[in-house]
């Protein structure tokens, strides 16, 4: 791990040391260290003045400052309150940033963000909640038009998979979004050091799932029951997750055009579509 110097803003290290912070564990506290990942998240999030930013956990507000040198306006989310007054200490120069003390599974991001209409999340997420937090952005009422999350490597490889080797956390991220990796990051970038690399991904969310004749309901319903037993054909893995007559089940694949016999990571998304169309129920 390198402390980066002479940057217009202050450190990670020197923060931690400034106020004598011991990160915790249990809230996924890996501080992201070095200045050029840093820049790269900020650059992916492809920023301008007009641009409303929710920040998905601040911690120290190193990736806050370079936010809100680039974006119209910030709104932060910080569940640990050893935080939230040091933050807004340090932001009481820029009125365009505010930090909001909580949870963020717990809070309306089209309310955190209102009046604006269009915003975008840039998060290094805290590995603990990512799954439930990708789903919390993607399933918001508005949606983000962009999220730029930075999450271990392992599982921003499985979002960006193609068919063959999708899982359900694929086919759920690319159903709202199309991923795109930008970077790996290694462990040493951050303080203290994970275990394993991260990745910065950014999601540019569609206008409209893809798939948008299906309630995302049943979308989900069908592909959690298709994925429901790992490696096994299609025509079982439905039949026992739905409830359905084998038969039923191979009727409705051969109906959608696919083989009964294929298993749930080789379907595209459109294939997930055309089964949700053709199956009972
Ligand atoms: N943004 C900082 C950085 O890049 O160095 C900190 C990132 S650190 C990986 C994750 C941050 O999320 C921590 O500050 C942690 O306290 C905060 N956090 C953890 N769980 C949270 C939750 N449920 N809601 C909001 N913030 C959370």
């Amino acid at each position: 791990m390198t402390e980066q110097t002479g940057q217009a803003w202050p450190s990670v290290m020197a923060l931690v040391r400034r106020y004598g912070l011991v990160p915790k564990q249990s809230l996924g506290q890996n501080f992201l260290v070095d200045a050029a990942h840093l820049e790269r998240i900020v650059a992916a999030a492809e920023l301008t003045a007009a641009d409303t930013v929710l920040e998905i956990g601040p911690g120290l507000g190193t990736l806050t400052a370079r936010l809100a040198a680039q974006a119209g306006r910030v709104v932060a989310v910080e569940l640990d309150n050893r935080l939230i007054d040091l933050l807004r200490a340090d932001f009481a120069d820029r009125p365009h940033v505010q930090f909001v003390h909580g949870d963020i599974l717990t809070l309306d991001l089209g309310a955190l963000v209102a009046p604006a209409m269009q915003y975008k999340v840039v998060a290094n997420l805290p590995y603990y909640i990512t799954s439930a937090a990708l789903r919390h952005i993607l399933e918001a009422a508005p949606r983000p038009t962009l999220a730029v999350v930075m999450v271990q490597w392992e599982v921003a490889q499985r979002i960006c998979a193609a068919p063959g080797d999708l899982s359900l956390l694929a086919v759920s991220v690319q159903y709202y979004a199309t991923p795109r990796l930008v970077q790996r990051v290694p462990a040493g970038a951050f303080y203290p050091a994970p275990k394993v690399d991260s990745a910065v991904l950014q999601l540019e969310v569609r206008p409209q799932p893809a798939v948008p004749d299906v309630p995302a309901a049943r979308f989900f319903a069908v592909a959690r029951a298709g994925f429901g037993q790992k490696r096994k054909q299609l025509a079982n893995s439905l039949s026992a997750g739905l409830g359905l007559a084998k038969t039923v089940a191979q009727a409705a694949l051969i109906a959608a055009g696919i083989d009964p016999t294929r298993r749930a990571e080789t379907l595209t998304l459109a294939e997930w579509g055309a089964l949700c169309r053709t199956l009972p129920g």
